[in-house]
Order: structure tokens, then sequence, then C-alpha cells
């Protein structure tokens, strides 16, 4: 097998990209789809149940998959500079893939509320990081209006080119399981996403099923297409910060998932549009939740995911319980980011580790009397 250089490469054939553009890569994407053993049991349903660890992506989000078009196009059109509003991972991404094209990259966060891990990605990778005395909305909305006072380039997912790049997802599923799954869940901030695996989903589908079947995948539309269905799309919002659910955007959004701390989605009127059309549903969870699934997720499957993304897990395992989703299913959750991002939350709701002098007796002490626990 050739060596994987990133999804532009792997996919260019359905992405806007032509043989001279200059790709911006880290060899982003590729990431494991992971089927969840444990759960299931647990929960007493037969399900399938897998993650798809987007965590594992070169920033430890999928903003990867997004930023490495949306740069990539930058350069092409020859911008010295991008910018974006960010919650944090936005801004990982961003700052990294402008080091690796050498261009400027300006990020605008609500200051106090990002996650300890993606500030530090920002600050290493050598963006301009700038705090506002606001929230993400307010920062979208300065953004948009300094590009057209300045010349930076726009890469939050009103860019195009991001929704392009972080369709490639749905495409490695499908290889991954042979069709597409029968529910999709994940966690929706600015909409985004859901709205790209939508697409993704959306043009992989062969819609002359029956046809194909006859032609045994021969006739000259199948030949492009991977998927014989598209999936149900379920999109999960945080209790505090709910705008699709409430059905107005919401002012003063809160919640531990900062990744989803967003009051007023860009991509609103998109994402209803992929949920309706999916036969799907939007649905939400308190924070309590949320954390009850991290934890669970990594202590019974040792997959470690940030807040926002145990949401897609945590709403999924919700209308499972109450029978909404039916039982020989196939289900993808997508776990959009790396748990090492928010240190803080985690150690928050873990045990302290305890101190003991450096000999053998206390500590064989605590390993017996951990091991008549188990
Ligand atoms: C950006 C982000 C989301 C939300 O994605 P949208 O496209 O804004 O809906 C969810 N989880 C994580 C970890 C993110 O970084």
């Amino acid at each position: 097998m050739a060596h994987y250089t990133g999804l532009i490469e792997k996919y260019r054939d359905r992405l806007p990209v032509s043989a001279d553009t200059p790709i911006i890569s880290l060899n982003e994407g590729n990431t494991p789809l992971i089927e969840l053993k444990n759960l299931p049991r647990l929960i007493k349903k037969n399900v399938r149940i897998y993650a798809k660890f987007e965590g594992l992506n070169p920033t430890g989000s999928f903003k990867d998959r997004g930023m490495t078009m949306a740069v990539t196009k930058a350069v092409e059109a020859g911008a010295r500079a991008i910018i974006c509003a960010s919650t944090g991972n936005t801004s990982a991404a961003a700052a990294a893939y402008a080091a690796r094209a050498g261009i400027a990259c300006f990020v605008l966060i609500p200051e106090g509320k990002i996650a300890l891990g993606k500030l530090s990605q920002a600050m290493m990778h050598g963006s301009v990081v700038i705090q506002i005395r606001g929230n993400f909305d307010d920062g979208m909305r300065l953004v948009q209006e300094l590009a057209k006072t300045t010349p930076v380039n726009i890469v939050n997912s009103i860019n195009p080119y991001r929704l392009q790049g972080q369709k490639t997802i749905a495409f490695e599923i499908i290889e991954a399981l042979g069709d597409a799954p029968d529910y999709h869940a994940l966690p929706v901030g600015n909409a985004g996403n859901i709205c790209a695996h939508w697409m993704g989903y959306s043009e992989s589908v062969c819609e002359h099923t029956r046809a194909c079947a006859l032609c045994n995948g021969k006739c000259e539309y199948h030949k492009e297409k991977t998927a014989t269905r598209r999936p149900i799309m379920l999109g999960y919002q945080a209790s505090g910060s709910a705008p699709i659910l409430r059905g107005r955007p919401v002012e003063n959004p809160e919640t531990v998932a900062t990744a989803i701390r967003i009051g007023n989605p860009v991509s609103w009127q998109q994402a209803l549009a992929a949920q309706k059309e999916s036969g799907g549903w939007f649905g939400e969870c308190t924070d309590e939740e949320i954390l009850h699934v991290q934890k669970l997720l990594a202590q019974t499957e040792g997959i470690f995911c940030e807040p926002a993304s145990a949401i897609s897990l945590a709403g999924l395992l919700k209308d499972l319980e109450l029978g909404k989703i039916g039982e020989g299913t196939t289900i993808v959750c997508t776990l959009t980011g790396h748990g090492l991002k928010d240190p803080d939350i985690a150690i928050a709701q873990s045990t302290r580790p305890m101190t003991v002098d450096a000999e053998l007796g206390p500590i064989e002490r605590v390993i017996r009397d951990n091991l008549k626990n188990i």
C-alpha cells in the first residue's frame, strides 16, 4: 500500500483541487473506526456501535480535515494570512496548517472559555491569539467584518472548502463498513460538520440501488458510487447551548463542552435540511450526562475523547434507552476531538492520585485493597 499522505491526495478526484494546487497537509484523515465491544453488552442492546475517533488527527480534532482544504485553497489564491473565530479546535488546526504553509494566522477566542490544550496549540504554532471579552458568536461576527477591512482569509466553516474537506469522513466510514451505517450520531455546535457528513454520504450513495443490484455493480453510475444508502442523522446539542432545539438563538450559551458552546450556528438551516432529508432528529444532553458518558467511554472502551465529542454517544445511549433506535442496527458516532485537549475537565472528575512513601509495604497494601474490589 502506498504511503498515506493526507485526505486531499487520497480523494483528489472528489475535491475541488487541480494538478497544480499546492497541497498543504499534515497527513490528516484516515482515522480509526473502532467498534465498541463492551458498551453494547453493558446496556444490553443488540446494536453495533462504532466510534470514528477524530481525536487522532494531527492536531487532535476533525477540524484538520477542513483546514487542509481551506489553507490549501487560501495558499492557491495567494493569501498571506488566515483568520478564524474559535472555541479552540479551529484555532489549533488553523495555527498548525498556517505554520506548515508559512503564512500568518490570527485567532479570536472567547476569554477564559477555551480548553487549555487547544490554547497551548494555537500559541505554540505561533499564531496571533486574540482573546475577546465576548463569546464565539461575537468572534464570528467580528471575523466577518475584519475580512472586509483587512487582507485576511476566513477559515471558519462559512469557508466552503472547510466542509469539502470534512465530507471525507463519510468516504472513510463507507470504505470501512462496506456501506453507510443505519445511523450516524454527532455533536452540533456551529453545525458545519453535520452538513459535511451529509454531503459526503450523499455524494457516495448510489440512488439506483435496484438497477445496480441487477447490474451487479457494473453500471456506469454504480462505478462512481460507493454506498447503497444514506444514514439517519442524529445531531446532539448541550442543554445550555441548544439553539436548534429551542428554535431560536441562545444569547448566553453555557456548557462544559466548550467546543459546542455556540448560540447562533452559522449552518443552522443547512443542518435542519440534512436532518429532515435523512429522517433524523436533534436531541440534547445535560453537562452531567456528557461528563458521565465521557468517563464511561474512557473506562469501558479505553477511548478518551473531549466532552463535546462524548455527546454523540451520550445522546445515542439516551435514544437507545427510549427505544427510538431499533435493535440489530449499525451506528457510527463521531468522536470529534481528543480528551487530552481538555485536561482540566478530566482531572476535575477523576479521583486524585494518592501519595505514599517510596517503600514496598504501603504500595502492596494499595494493590491488595484494590484487587479486592475487582
Ligand atoms: C468544532 C467542534 C464541534 C462542533 O462542530 P460544528 O461543525 O461546529 O457543529 C464538536 N466537537 C469538537 C471537538 C469540535 O472541535
